[in-house]
């Protein structure tokens, strides 16, 4: 195994400043820094490039990132016991690591980054989906970010790149896989983490697309699809009947059998069905 740097291994970091992992804030750290790397290069080509950085922890990912080059990043951490370490980190890089003590949910600092914009992050499970869910929806298309690069519980990651006739397929695929390439990029068991999750965990890679696959208006895409798989269970003509009087014929006009249920309907699909509500 090849050093990816010289500063202090992620134990004895974790050691010299008490970082104890907390449950309350979904602390499973990665201490294998060839890992991190590893992970930093699923985000692509990132000299040139500034990366926002969400939940850095002890910084194992941070100096992944850093070492693999990229221009600048800007990381995001609730936790005040990180930043001392994280502070060390960016005294090896000085002026390519900046450090915002805050809840990713609260403050969006994208505004501060110069484009190109990979976004990165380890997070607990549900800040990671509400945030990919905020990154996917924004006022204008495309983002300012080009890529995003994300851990999830391996069960929200198969539910992201999920094809229709899957258990999986639902709203989260259909608002990534409308305009974005999703994959799977790599699967970590438990035991790289410390202490390890529950669960298996994996990274998606997201790469925004210039434009969405299919064209349709996001707003009415995305209550169609929401109010489809809320009854995901029920025909569409009963659980779309609120959308439209005239859903059944929206239906048929766009090759949809009403009795079909949403997890059969494609991307494509949705979006006929989402441009013909449109034109109503
Ligand atoms: N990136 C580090 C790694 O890979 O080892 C830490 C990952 S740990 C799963 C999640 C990190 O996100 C923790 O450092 C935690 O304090 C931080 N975190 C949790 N909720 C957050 C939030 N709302 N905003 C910013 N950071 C958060």
């Amino acid at each position: 195994m090849s050093q990816i740097d010289d500063l202090p291994p992620l134990r004895e970091v974790i050691a010299t400043h008490g970082l104890s992992a907390r449950k309350a804030l979904g602390q499973n750290f990665l201490l294998d820094l060839n890992l991190t790397a590893r992970i930093a290069r699923t985000a692509g080509d990132l000299t040139g490039a500034d990366v926002l950085e969400i939940g850095p922890g002890p910084g194992g990912l941070t100096r992944g990132l850093l070492a693999e080059g990229a221009r600048k990043v800007l990381a995001v951490e609730k936790d005040p016991r990180c930043l001392p370490a994280l502070a060390e980190i960016s005294a090896r890089y000085p002026g390519r690591l900046e450090v915002v003590e805050g809840d990713a949910l609260q403050i969006d600092p994208l505004a501060h980054l110069t484009p190109p914009i990979r976004i990165v992050a380890n997070l607990p499970y549900n800040v990671g989906t509400e945030l990919l869910v905020r990154w996917l929806t924004p006022p204008q298309w495309p983002p300012v970010w080009e890529t995003l690069t994300l851990m999830f519980q391996r069960e929200v990651a198969e539910r992201i790149v999920a094809q229709p006739g899957s258990k999986a397929y639902g709203r989260l695929a259909l608002l990534a896989q409308w305009r974005t390439d999703a994959r799977l990029a790599l699967s970590l068991p438990p035991e790289a983490f410390t202490p390890p999750p529950k669960v298996s965990s994996a990274v998606v890679h997201l790469t925004a697309l210039p434009e969405p696959r299919f064209p349709a208006r996001a707003d009415i895409l995305e209550r169609l699809v929401a109010r489809a798989f809320n009854q995901r269970r029920k025909m569409l003509r009963s659980s779309l009947k609120s959308m439209s009087p005239q859903i059944e014929d929206h239906l048929n006009a766009v090759g949809i059998a009403p009795t079909d249920r949403a997890e059969t309907v494609s991307l494509e699909g949705f979006c006929a069905l989402a441009r013909a509500l449109e034109a109503e």
